[in-house]
């Protein structure tokens, strides 16, 4: 079991609610694959290609510590059609964090986001998807919705293209109509080396690949230059958000 699935399935579940707390995708045939703990010099690059040759738009889940030592790499991640979300700065669990600690650090670390790439950032993802309800209503009360995954690839644990696609695949279906979140790391070479074999089967499967903005329907898709991926409608109320994702996290509670 990864470290982040251990810390999630033995947190309490806190109730999603209009603050922000997202876990699946609208609709029954999108995807929002994230890529967190980057930027790296080596495989954040190689996983930039990949989308590229392939015309899928990501989101990549940052490290402030990591943008100040690769700010290009950030630049090309904004320039390239991609969404970035905060990470923190150092990858600490924010449950062990006072509120001025976490505030510190949400702060420097959009701020360094800010300034290699001049976007501002608004989303969040909780390192180790540890958080409890004061962390949740710190971090809302800065202003980002939170962005978890339903689909944790494992790729840090197989580091192996075949298995990370299969063991992806199955979650995918077993999960569906539910349109997933996917969870991946762009500071492997293997997870980079996944894309050529994954993604032609998620492409297979015609699902729209969406940033995690759209994803949760809180911005109209748009798609790349050249994408083949349909414009969907995702204009949605929260009340329609919450219940999907709180259904998801039945689910998910049901089954670990
Ligand atoms: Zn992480």
């Amino acid at each position: 079991m990864s470290a982040h699935k251990a810390l999630i399935t033995s947190s309490t579940a806190y109730p999603p609610d209009d603050r922000g707390l997202f876990s699946v995708c609208l609709g029954s045939k999108n995807i929002a694959i994230t890529f967190d703990d980057g930027p790296n010099p080596t495989s954040t690059p190689k996983v930039l290609d990949e989308l590229k040759a392939r015309k899928v738009k990501a989101t990549f889940a940052v490290l402030g510590s990591l943008v100040q030592q690769n700010p290009s790499i950030a630049k090309r991640i904004i320039d390239e059609g991609h969404q970035i979300i905060s990470h923190s700065w150092s990858h600490i669990n924010y449950t062990t964090l006072s509120e001025a600690a976490i505030i510190d650090d949400l702060s420097k670390t959009r701020q360094v986001i800010k300034e290699a790439t001049g976007y501002e950032v608004k989303y969040f993802r909780f390192p180790y998807g540890a958080y409890n309800s004061s962390t949740v209503d710190i971090v809302a009360n800065q202003g980002y919705r939170m962005i978890l995954w339903n689909v944790d690839s494992m790729d840090w644990s197989y580091l192996n293209p075949q298995k990370t696609t299969n063991s992806t695949l199955q979650q995918i279906k077993a999960a569906a109509p539910i349109s997933p979140i996917l969870l991946m790391h762009d500071i492997h070479i293997e997870t980079a080396n996944t894309m050529p074999v994954l993604l032609p089967e998620l492409q297979k499967l015609s699902i729209s690949f969406l940033n995690a903005e759209e994803c949760v329907g809180l911005s109209e898709p748009k798609a790349q230059p050249g994408s083949q991926s349909e414009s969907v409608n995702l204009h949605a109320g929260i009340p329609l958000i919450s219940a999907i994702v709180f259904g998801a996290l039945i689910i998910r509670y049901m089954f670990n």
